[in-house]
């Protein structure tokens, strides 16, 4: 039997893997059609790629090899026109006619774009400048032009236009959110909520218009403006709509099918009079209803491939519950049902701290959970969307819904879950997926994730997860082994895998594979690892191996989201000489950088350089590279020191070249950022730095380790006081060959030294409590005496007047 889909999206290909799980792979030959040239991806994930927090491949859903091993056609890039139900065909735009016995529509929705002047040029598509957010596509045509562009409007202040607004704010625009509502999320939040929400999206930096129409958008070779139809205008450089979406139901009603706002179709998904054909996720209508988040789909899928493959012909879809979650770092807001009450013995709990950006409110009718907003605060959401999806019994006290006064705790509120609840709506998996998946032999948190893909959405039902599959496997849930090793293609932790290579003298990653991984297979995952720790340990020993290396470490320049290169020229200490200035212009010149910019650790980054240009690039700078793109000693920053400060207790600069000249490019297993200060005015932000050196009364030197200033922010731990640079300088090499020899991979300090211990590392590498800390000492001189220049290796030896430094360098023993 010939199953054809048409819509390679979220609910079309949930419906197939519903259908294969009952069987149906063996009775349907299925083809699936999707005008996307990609496999199928996570849409929800969309808002996160454009935040820069996810990379593309990480949402995909199903690989090509998915639909290889399921015996399943993937018609990817081929949009299909029209479907004659009589002859049973659908026509495509490849001028194909594929013949079915069951059809499966499953088209989602376009992003509604109002009728605007300016909007749209004739024949073009859109202005120049303007765009939707609904496909990859849509997303990386955003990100790229976003690059050259400075301000941007999105016009929607609802959950899409919220993301999209964070999303192109952090890649540095300054954004305007222009929402014809008088409040934003206006779809699930009453007008106290929406106000609550406007000041946390303000705070971001985000500016908002209310009651604003768009009336015009403006510019005739690209966006320059919109204006609005109170007769202000706001200059931009681009624009994104996200003013609604409406089901993509076209081919439906030109196909002959009954569509009102979307597919009509029954309990069991079938349109109407068409007994072969269904309709499911955002295209259908349901009960005159239509659906604009994943949860409803999954159950619609499940009760298509009930009925489809017979496995129960009696299943229903009976409509759905919708929650709904904003994914927008710093802003929390969590909503479901209804927004308010609405009949007059409906009861209503509020609690709204405007000022701290709290707002929380249940609405309950007939003792049943119907409703619920959670602003700011959404420490309760799990339990009230538990409460909501079931229809569990309340507390008395009403208030517990909000807070927690001692209320249900969560082993209870874990057993006392239905098996049918859905515990991650991002993903439609389910509690009795879960358990069932713990029971048959899954017991880790990870493994029951990577199964079931639970948690793999938004996230926020990641610690709902963890109780459950921790209850289900009897409060014994296991540490998942492989989340102790060090690279995840060879199972051994990096102490034992350090004592595996050391015994049998293995030298490339190439070897640790064939001696160490499960029947010798290359893992492509762990080669950069595992190549680092080769060169930690091996030093001048080490065999390289190019494909070992991640594209940075290749061409030794860190690759842009553009496929371009940034250069970063070493400048040791934050020093230069009007001789490498004018090299780096005329370089800047010559290749026509589009960038040059100076970094927060004090160098000139070269952006925009086209990989053929690389080696040539390098050649004519004649400078050692940087390593700003390694996972290693990256770069020292100093403050002026002695030199020309007044308050300077000691030559920092100086100081922090002579340990950059030590110490570059040193492996690692994530990069190492230092800094030296002068004083403990900290000119150079040594606190939070890998390893942070102050100049202290006396003469003397106070070294942190663990610092950070990034993601994360941590004070760095003191190591040890010391009385000459010397002595830093040793101390420095013996703490970062401990790290590198001890730190998980792309752990950076400021994790490392809190798992360890500030105590345990201040022993060992100060006190020598091990006794190893000559062979510290003598280990790190080893990957110093075999530092090569990555660009010049190969050439002549650099001239020793390529890189003198503008300061003296302090003797290193
Ligand atoms: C940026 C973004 C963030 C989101 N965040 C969330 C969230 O946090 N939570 C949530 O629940 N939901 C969220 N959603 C909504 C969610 O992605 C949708 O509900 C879901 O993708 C709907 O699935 P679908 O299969 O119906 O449609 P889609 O996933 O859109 O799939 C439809 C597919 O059919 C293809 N198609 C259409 N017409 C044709 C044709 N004629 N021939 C061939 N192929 C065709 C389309 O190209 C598309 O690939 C978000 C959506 C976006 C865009
Ligand atoms: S840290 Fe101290 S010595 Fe260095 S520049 Fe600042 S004030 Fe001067």
């Amino acid at each position: 039997m010939r199953l054809v889909v048409i819509g390679n999206g979220m609910a079309g290909v949930r419906a197939v893997e519903e259908i294969l799980a009952r069987g149906g792979g063996e009775r349907f030959d299925i083809t699936i059609f999707g005008d996307e040239p990609y496999g199928n991806y996570n849409r929800i994930m969309l808002s996160e790629v454009l935040a820069g927090n996810e990379p593309e491949d990480a949402i995909f859903l199903n690989g090509l090899a998915w639909y290889e091993e399921n015996g399943i056609t993937l018609r990817a890039g081929v949009r299909v026109r029209r479907v004659n139900p009589f002859a049973r065909k659908v026509y495509s735009d490849d001028r194909g006619v594929t013949r079915y016995d069951k059809l499966i529509i499953a088209t989602g929705s376009v992003p509604y774009v109002p009728d605007i002047p300016g909007m749209r040029v004739a024949e073009r598509g859109f202005h120049q400048g303007v765009f939707t957010f609904r496909t990859i596509d849509d997303t990386r045509n955003m990100l790229r032009y976003a690059k050259g562009h400075r301000r941007a409007v999105v016009i929607g202040g609802g959950l899409l236009g919220l993301e999209a607004a964070r999303g192109l704010q952090n890649h540095g625009l300054d954004i305007t959110l222009v929402h014809a509502g008088g409040h934003l999320m206006n779809q699930q939040l009453d007008a106290q909520a929406g106000a609550v929400l406007k000041r946390a999206v303000e705070r971001l930096g985000i500016r908002v218009e209310l009651n604003a129409r768009t009336s015009a958008v403006e510019g005739t070779e690209k966006v320059t403006g919109i204006g609005l139809a109170d007769g202000r205008s706001i200059d931009c450089d681009m624009v994104v709509v996200a003013a609604g979406i409406r089901p993509n139901a076209e081919l439906a009603r030109a196909s002959g099918l009954v569509v009102e706002r979307g597919v009509v179709v029954d309990d069991q998904m079938r349109a109407v009079d068409e007994p072969d054909i269904y309709a499911v996720g955002e295209c259908a209508q349901h009960r005159g209803k239509v659906y604009g988040v994943v949860a409803p789909l999954w159950e619609q899928a499940r009760v298509l491939a009930d009925h489809i493959t017979g496995a129960d012909p009696a299943a229903a879809y009976h409509g759905s519950r919708v929650a709904t979650k904003l994914k927008v770092a710093g802003v929390n807001v969590a909503a479901m049902g209804v927004a308010g009450p609405e009949r007059e013995d409906d009861e209503f709990v509020v609690f709204a701290e405007p000022s701290r950006g709290t707002y929380k409110s249940v609405v309950v009718r007939d003792g049943r959970l119907i409703g619920a907003t959670l602003v700011g605060d959404v420490d309760k959401v799990a339990f009230l969307s538990q409460t909501f999806d079931q229809g569990l019994p309340l507390p008395e006290e009403r208030v517990r819904l909000l807070f927690d006064l001692g209320g249900p705790s969560a082993e209870t509120s874990v057993a006392e879950l239905s098996d049918d609840a859905q515990v991650c709506n991002c993903n439609g998996v389910s509690k009795r997926t879960l358990v069932e998946t713990v029971r048959g032999g899954v017991r880790s948190v990870t493994g029951v994730a990577a199964k079931t893909r639970a948690g793999k959405g938004c996230g926020s039902c990641r610690s709902l997860v963890e109780q459950i599959v921790d209850w289900a496997a009897g409060g014994a849930a296991e540490v998942d082994p492989s989340a102790n090793w060090y690279v995840p293609g060879v199972p051994l932790a990096k102490p034992e895998l350090m004592a595996e290579i050391r015994a049998r003298g293995l030298k490339s990653v190439s070897a640790v594979f064939a001696t160490l991984a499960p029947g010798g297979a290359e893992d492509a995952r762990s080669k950069m690892g595992l190549a680092s720790l080769l060169r930690v340990m091996w030093a001048e020993e080490y065999v390289d191996e190019r494909d070992a290396r991640f594209i940075n470490d290749r061409v030794h320049a860190n690759i842009q989201r553009d496929g371009t290169f940034s250069v970063v020229p070493q400048m040791k200490g934050g020093c230069t000489t009007p001789d490498q200035l004018r090299r780096i212009a005329d370089v800047a010149d010559k290749y026509r950088v589009p960038l040059v910019k100076v970094t927060g650790g004090q160098r000139i980054d070269l952006l925009g350089v086209r990989k053929e240009d690389l080696p040539a690039v390098w050649a004519d700078l004649g400078m050692p590279s940087g390593y700003a793109y390694g996972k290693s000693f990256r770069t020292v920053k100093t403050c002026v020191g002695t030199d020309f400060c007044r308050y300077g207790l000691g030559d920092s600069t100086a100081l922090g070249i002579a340990l950059e000249s030590t110490y570059q490019g040193l492996e690692g297993p994530g990069k190492m950022k230092l800094a030296v200060t002068g004083c403990p005015r900290n000119c150079a932000e040594a606190y939070v730095k890998d390893v942070g050196v102050v100049a202290v009364e006396g003469g003397r030197w106070e070294i942190y380790v663990g610092g950070a200033a990034g993601a994360h922010v941590r004070k760095g731990d003191l190591l040890a006081t010391v009385a000459t640079p010397e002595e830093v300088v040793t101390l420095t090499g013996r703490f970062l060959q401990y790290y590198r020899e001890n730190a998980n991979w792309l752990e950076r300090t400021y994790a490392f030294v809190p798992r360890v211990g500030a105590d345990h590392v201040r022993a060992v590498v100060v006190d020598d409590a091990e006794g190893i800390a000559e062979r510290l000492d003598r280990d790190v001189q080893a990957a110093v005496a075999a530092y090569r220049d990555p660009w010049l290796e190969g050439r002549d030896p650099a001239t020793p007047g390529q890189f003198r430094p503008a300061l003296p360098l302090i003797e290193v023993r």
